[in-house]
């Protein structure tokens, strides 16, 4: 039954592949290239994005939608509820139907191989959008942020806050910290989580940060999905376990999602007046009702990574590709997937708190009026 079904596929993936100009099974593109012989714009580009849960990815792939169709292309734009299975059906629609490019943004980025493989066979050439895709040598380009760098500035963040790097810092003074990571399967949360730790871990070694909680590891502050209600679920617990008497001093979030967890279960837990006020919680993504937020006081910083310019590169990179172009990369070392090190335009990701949300204004970002 299975080889039946999967014949069947092969036969469809055949069937767009000659559609899409191939002239027989398993022949190698035009100059060795496993991408299409016909270069040159027009066709359809697939952009599979993870979720609409999130505003981040609802203006990545709009963006990237619109770009592509300015550079003279269709745009087949699909969203996978955060369910693997639906992102692969996706891709496999788009393979069949003889899209030209595929753009991921990956929902649990080793779950990609199988289908990338047929991809691959129909000679379409694979951008990772924002998330790297693991174990497949089916990957061409990456296009992101340095993620690394989004989790120093929250963890550099942090400790300026608690003065915890000015020249004399009182050595004996005590500051509490509990510390959240993003979604176990998102190869981006090890960077995120590497970087604030690269910032934070001295500070534990002189016990001037102290986590109660003694979840200390990667593996014990993830977040399946980045959701924020299981952040919030999590965040009572530590709360009532391990700060009777004692407050928290500071929360380390990847993400605006999770903060905005976080903080509710900070605000039933008391913090959140005068008397108690909240701790200093990080973010990523600047999206609007975390931005707010943070003009009100409640959130403390989030970094600002501007999806518009992710989503330009993406476009500028599969234009290339698919023109015969050599797309623009900016680092070549440091994402090894697994099975190759993806050739990857790294993008630079800004913080932003109280001070400075004047920026996302300049920048045209957010208006003057839903910053209010
Ligand atoms: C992205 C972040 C985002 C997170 C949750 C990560 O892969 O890099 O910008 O906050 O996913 O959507």
């Amino acid at each position: 039954m299975r080889t039946r079904r999967r014949r069947v596929a092969a036969c469809a993936v055949l069937a767009a592949a000659l559609v899409a100009g191939l002239t027989s099974c398993g022949q190698e593109a035009r100059g060795g290239s496993r991408y299409q012989p016909d270069k040159g714009k027009g066709g359809t580009v697939g952009i599979a994005m993870p979720t609409k849960s999130s505003e981040r990815w609802i203006a990545d792939g709009k963006n990237m939608a619109k770009q592509f169709r300015k550079a003279g292309y269709k745009a087949d734009l699909q969203y996978g509820d955060d369910k693997v299975e639906n992102q692969v059906a996706q891709i496999e629609n788009m393979i069949t139907k003889g899209h030209r490019l595929l753009v991921v943004a990956a929902i649990d980025g080793s779950a990609l191989t199988h289908v990338l493989t047929r991809a691959a066979e129909a000679h379409i050439p694979v951008i990772s959008y924002d998330r790297l895709i693991l174990g497949t040598e089916n990957v061409d380009y990456y296009a992101s942020f340095d993620n690394e760098r989004v989790g120093e500035l929250q963890g550099q963040y942090i400790l300026d806050r608690l003065d915890l790097t000015k020249p004399d810092p009182d050595a004996d003074e005590r500051h509490t910290i509990e510390l959240f990571a993003g979604s176990p399967d998102d190869n981006n949360t090890k960077y995120f989580w590497n970087g604030a730790m690269k910032k934070l871990k001295p500070y534990f070694a002189t016990g001037q940060l102290v986590v109660r909680s003694k979840q200390t590891k990667m593996n014990q502050a993830t977040t399946l999905r980045w959701d924020g209600g299981t952040a919030q679920k999590r965040m009572d617990d530590l709360l009532s376990k391990n700060y009777g008497s004692t407050d928290v001093d500071a929360v380390l979030s990847p993400y605006d999602g999770i903060s905005i967890g976080i903080i509710s279960a900070l605000k039933s837990a008391g913090y959140g007046t005068k008397r108690h006020p909240l701790p200093v919680v990080t973010g990523q993504d600047a999206e609007l009702a975390s931005v707010k937020s943070i003009v009100a006081g409640e959130q403390t910083q989030t970094v600002f990574k501007d999806t518009r310019k992710l989503a330009k590169q993406a476009v500028q990179m599969g234009d290339a590709v698919l023109t015969g172009k050599k797309p623009e990369v900016n680092n070549t070392t440091d994402y090894d997937n697994g099975k190759k090190v993806v050739p990857a335009y790294l993008l630079k990701p800004v913080s932003v708190d109280k001070k400075n949300t004047q920026l996302l204004v300049d920048e045209g970002y957010f208006t003057k009026e839903q910053l209010r």
